[in-house]
């Protein structure tokens, strides 16, 4: 392959990237650039650790030993209200988006398109206020992951990390009931540089009552791909990247992690199951075995080539109340921070990348163990 800077386009969301390999060439003087790896920062006492649970709000979820009690020790994975919500339950009261009357039904039923994926509100434009606020009314969550202080999801037994598999997918379905929402984001962040303000391994789960505009651009982009081609956009992908294989990292039986066609960041990549399905609340026991230890080797490869990188992984899947869709299909991206936002990235939402997708998936089957 050569080193010509490409245009590629992601064909789930629609954005175009940079691949530019001779980038990686360029001279850089600040010595804290890229790539951003995992500082430790690690501070005790640690308020997730086991025998802590007064320092966090009441859990809402949890796996416990046969007959220890809620908020005491003697748990294996417990969930919790954020101690500093972005989002608050109790918001709801004064939200307009909830008081009939004082809208139109054209509006109203705009509204109510929320749930079904739409995220921004249609009509003519004088239906609507310039400035649109509403109260944050949703839920905000931290999933602890053990009990033990341990910073790396990878040291977690595939047990343990089949559990908090299973507990994002039971959080989901608890979440869903509540028709005010319409979107769940469940995310990691591994790392201070990945946004991780406490080292022990935990996850996030913030409910919303509007869908997030990535996931909005992904749900309109693969829509259209299936009104284009009558074919969901990930199996059309899965399909053509188990047939090539060059930017496969792993697969097992069930899922398969490639590294992303056109990635934000070098060694981006997506865990997806390799049949069809479009909501995570489906995944079995056994799926979510099989997806843990498949993980856990794909990021340890990552740690191995890129030396421990900070990253995030955040789940899609369809929002809430939206049926199961024939264009959307669940999966997990890996998201490391191989670099450092610039201008092209915030500005215009074009990232830039020096490794060649296709190169970073050799290397990280080289290290799969
Ligand atoms: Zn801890
Ligand atoms: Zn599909």
């Amino acid at each position: 392959m050569s080193d010509e800077p490409e245009l590629r386009r992601d064909p789930v969301s629609g954005r175009w990237v940079v691949i530019a390999p001779e980038r990686a060439r360029r001279p850089i003087a600040f010595s804290d650039h890229a790539p951003r790896h995992r500082t430790s920062g690690d501070s005790r006492p640690c308020p997730f650790c086991a025998g802590a649970e007064a320092e966090t709000p009441n859990e809402v979820y949890a796996i416990r030993d046969p007959g220890s009690l809620p908020n005491g020790p003697g748990w294996q994975l417990r969930v919790v209200p954020n101690m500093y919500p972005a989002m608050r339950p109790n918001a709801t009261a004064a939200s307009p988006v909830h008081t009939p009357g004082l809208m139109s039904g054209t509006v109203r039923a705009a509204i109510e398109e929320i749930g079904k994926g739409q995220y921004l509100l249609r009509g003519a434009p004088d239906e609507f206020p310039l400035f649109n606020s509403a109260p944050a009314a949703g839920f905000a969550e931290v999933l602890i992951d053990c009990p033990d202080h341990i910073d790396d999801p990878t040291k977690l037994t595939d047990d343990q990390f089949a559990d908090v598999l299973l507990s994002y997918r039971e959080r989901l379905l608890t979440l869903s009931a509540d028709p005010r929402l319409a979107h769940v984001a469940v995310f990691k962040n591994v790392g201070a540089e990945a946004g991780a303000s406490l080292a022990h391994t935990h996850s996030q789960i913030i409910a919303t009552p509007i869908v997030p505009i990535l996931m909005h651009a992904e749900l309109t982009c693969a829509e259209a791909y299936t009104a284009r081609c009558g074919r969901c956009v990930f199996c059309d992908l899965i399909e053509k990247d188990l047939a090539e294989s060059l930017r496969v990292v792993a697969r097992s039986e069930n899922f398969v992690a490639v590294m992303a066609f056109a990635p934000r960041f070098a060694y981006e990549m997506w865990v997806l199951p390799i049949a069809h399905e479009a909501r995570y609340e489906s995944l079995s026991e056994t799926a979510a075995t099989e997806l843990a230890i498949l993980l856990k080797r794909v990021l340890r490869a990552l740690d191995v080539v890129q030396n421990a990188p900070a990253y995030n992984w955040f789940l899609h899947t369809t929002p809430l109340h939206a049926g199961v869709p024939a264009h959307y299909h669940w999966h997990l991206e890996i998201l490391p921070r191989t670099a450092r936002p610039a201008g092209l990235e915030w500005g215009y939402g074009c990232h830039i990348t020096t490794v060649v997708p296709e190169h970073a998936a050799s290397q990280l089957r080289a290290a799969i163990m």
